[in-house]
């Protein structure tokens, strides 16, 4: 019986142990002599017990229980899974159980699980923040571990952007300054993981390429990180890391897909979107609305005679001095090659669009010093307002179109 893996019990009809094999010791902590004697609902986890009694009440009445899983509080306080089998003996008015200790394959399960929740959290999150939120409430579950710290490195100045969520108590010596502290060393030695015994890190890393870090930690008093807590955040660090990196390739696309890259103005699909936007509002309110459409007069010339990168930083800077006669709210946008529109919001009186149509004109007309030339340049106007001349995008535009071109006619 001792060689036994499973424990044998025996129990009364009340609920008494009166035997247990010497298996108990490796499987709760307790020696059979001090579990004898006791109520063996007495050793099942609180929230447990209930559902037990239920049981052993369906074994009473007859019926073989060959797979009843419950949790079982062990001498140290910690959680043993039991999966049972045991049946009534009616002859000898006793209860035959075995008891199997299968804690090992549920922490393996619930860390199955956890990898799979993480990579569905990694696939599914809206923004890196939610994700963190999602990982930390899957860690926790996982590991006991309230306090989770993820850093990311800032590309554009090298600071961190510290993410932390900590619901338990935190130690001194994991205050916050000590972890950012040990994100920092731990980006920058190129280690990919720091073990201590109650604080875990690991490098964000993905292709390569060191996003940040990630930390938990425990308080003193719990369970030091096992070896195969190790190999988990391991995993998570490579799968933040690429979270990260999916996130950020994202933001440069959509970037990309919105902005002119040599001047970084609006394109003409956000440039058209907005003017859609604000003519729908100001249908709502009644108000007005007014767009400018600029051409710059013999731009060819300048391509042809000092090159088209000098053209680029031309109109470039063309770009600029429009954005300066212009308010925050109000939108510049490159929509051709050297034309470009603007968007004036929510404005007054008609008179304060002139205005600004002219602190445009004398703006682009003034040199434009380079450095092996000065230039000098103009440009046509043209401007529309609706609801005016439209009371749509394409009429409002082609009427915008028609006065610049006139304007252009004038001058040339
Ligand atoms: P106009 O006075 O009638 O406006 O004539 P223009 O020479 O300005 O020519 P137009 O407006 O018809 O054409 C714009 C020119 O701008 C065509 C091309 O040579 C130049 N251009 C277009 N895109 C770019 C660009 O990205 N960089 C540079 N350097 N030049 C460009
Ligand atoms: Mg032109």
């Amino acid at each position: 019986m001792d060689l036994l893996l499973d424990a044998l019990f025996i129990v009364d009809r009340d609920g008494y142990i009166q035997y247990v094999s010497s298996a108990s010791y490796r499987i709760f902590g307790y020696r059979p002599e001090e579990m004898v004697g006791r109520p063996v609902l007495d050793f099942v986890h609180p929230e447990d017990q209930q559902r037990t009694a239920d049981v052993v009440q369906e074994i009473l009445q007859g019926d073989l229980k060959p797979h009843f899983e419950n949790r079982y509080i062990r001498k140290d306080g910690s959680t043993a899974h039991i999966m049972w089998s045991a049946r009534w003996s009616s002859d000898k008015q006793v209860r035959v159980a075995l008891a199997r200790d299968i804690t090992e394959r549920k922490r393996s399960d619930a860390r199955q699980s956890a990898v799979y929740a993480i990579s569905e959290a990694v696939h599914s999150a809206d923004d890196l923040s939610s994700l963190f939120k999602a990982i930390h409430r899957i860690v926790d579950g996982l590991l006991a571990t309230p306090n989770f710290t993820v850093a990311l490195l800032d590309p554009r100045d090298g600071g961190m952007d510290v993410h932390d969520f900590s619901d338990g108590p935190t130690l001194e010596s994991h205050s916050e300054p000590v972890v950012k502290k040990l994100c920092l060393e731990l980006i920058h030695s190129g280690r990919s993981k720091l073990v201590q015994s109650h604080l875990l890190g690991v490098s964000l890393r993905s292709n390569d390429k060191i996003y940040g870090a990630a930390l938990l930690h425990r308080n003193a008093g719990t369970d030091h990180f096992s070896e195969q807590d190790v190999e988990l955040l391991e995993f998570l660090g490579e799968q933040i890391a690429t979270a990260v990196e999916r996130k950020r390739m994202h933001s440069q696309l959509e970037y990309m897909a919105s902005y002119d890259q040599l001047t970084g103005l609006p394109n003409r699909h956000i440039v058209l979107d907005r003017i859609q936007n604000a003519i729908a509002r100001e249908s709502r309110r009644r108000g007005i609305l007014a767009i400018l459409f600029l051409d710059l007069d013999k731009f060819k010339e300048i391509n042809d005679t000092y090159g088209h990168s000098t053209g680029d930083e031309v109109l470039a800077l063309v770009a600029a001095r429009m954005n300066e006669c212009v308010r925050e709210s109000d939108t510049v946008g490159r929509i051709g090659g050297d034309e470009f529109v603007v968007l004036l919001d929510t404005i007054k009186q008609k008179s304060d669009v002139i205005g600004i149509a002219n602190k445009i004109r004398t703006a682009l007309s003034a040199p434009y010093q380079l450095t092996s030339v000065t230039l000098h340049l103009t440009p046509s106007i043209g401007m529309a307002f609706y609801p005016e001349h439209g009371q749509d995008i394409e009429t409002l535009i082609s009427s915008a179109d028609s006065e610049m071109y006139l304007d252009k006619q004038g001058r040339h």
